[in-house]
C-alpha cells in the first residue's frame, strides 16, 4: 500500500507479564458513574449510562510528563478504571459481557472543567473538554486471565502526595458488565477498545508542576506529572 504520508503508528498499551502488545481501536468513557461524583457534578445518580469518546492517541502509556494543555484555566483529574476489550460485539448480554474483558488498566480522564461547564451551558458537545491531546494517561494492562474481574476494591488518586480521589468500585452506579452491555446496544463494539468506566469523587482542579498518582486496588498504579 501507498501513502500520500506515512499513517500514525499504532497506539498500544503494554501488557505486565507479556512481551506482546495490546493494541488500542476505540476509547469510550462513561459519565458520571459513581453516585457521589455525580452529586458532586449536580446530577441524579442511577440515570443510564451516557458515553463519550478520546481520540486513542489522546493516551499517554505508562504516565510520565504530561503536557498541561491549552485553553482552560481548571483542569481537573478523573481516576479511573479502564477496561480493555478482547472480544467485541454488538447488543451484548450482560451475562456474556465479562467474557470479552481482556484486562483492566489504572486511566486519568483528564478534563478541561471550564469548558466542559462551557458545553454543558451551550448544549454543545464535549469533545474540546475531554478528549484533547495527552488527556487520557493510562498505566499497562493486567490481563483477567490473571487478576480476574474486580469488582471491589480502593481507587484512589493523590495531588502531591495529599489524597484527593477515595472511593471503591463497588460504588459504580453501573458495573463492568452492565457498561459494557450498554454501550453494545450503540455501538459494535470490537477486539482493542477501552472503557473509561467513571470516576468517584473528589476532583479537583491542579496546575503545571503537579504530580498525580493513582491507582486501582489489584489493578495498578499510574503516576504524571503535568509540564
Ligand atoms: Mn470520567
Amino acid at each position: 500500500m501507498n501513502y500520500v504520508f506515512p499513517p500514525a503508528p499504532q497506539v498500544v498499551l503494554s501488557v505486565v507479564g507479556s512481551e506482546a502488545a495490546f493494541p488500542v481501536r476505540r476509547v469510550y468513557c462513561v459519565g458520571r458513574n459513581y453516585a457521589d461524583h455525580a452529586a458532586e457534578m449536580g446530577a441524579d445518580t442511577r440515570e443510564p449510562p451516557f458515553f463519550f469518546s478520546k481520540p486513542a492517541d489522546a493516551l499517554v502509556p505508562g504516565g510520565g510528563d504530561v503536557v498541561y494543555p491549552p485553553m482552560t484555566g481548571k483542569l481537573q483529574h478523573e481516576i479511573e478504571l479502564v477496561v480493555a476489550l478482547g472480544k467485541g460485539g454488538s447488543d451484548i448480554a450482560p451475562e456474556n459481557a465479562l467474557a470479552c474483558v481482556f484486562g483492566y488498566a489504572v486511566g486519568l480522564d483528564l478534563t478541561r472543567r471550564d469548558l466542559q461547564a462551557r458545553a454543558k451551558e451551550k448544549g454543545h458537545p464535549w469533545d474540546m473538554a475531554k478528549g484533547f491531546d495527552q488527556s487520557g494517561p493510562i498505566s499497562a494492562l493486567r490481563p483477567a486471565a490473571e487478576v480476574g474481574h474486580p469488582v471491589t476494591g480502593a481507587i484512589w488518586l493523590k495531588v502531591n502526595g495529599e489524597l484527593q480521589q477515595s472511593g471503591d468500585l463497588s460504588h459504580m452506579s453501573w458495573t463492568v458488565a452492565e457498561v459494557i452491555a450498554n454501550l453494545s446496544t450503540y455501538v459494535c463494539l470490537a477486539p482493542g477498545d477501552l472503557i473509561f468506566t467513571g470516576t468517584p469523587a473528589g476532583v479537583s482542579t491542579v496546575v503545571r508542576g503537579d504530580i498525580l498518582e493513582g491507582g486501582v486496588d489489584g489493578v495498578g498504579e499510574l503516576k504524571i506529572t503535568l509540564v
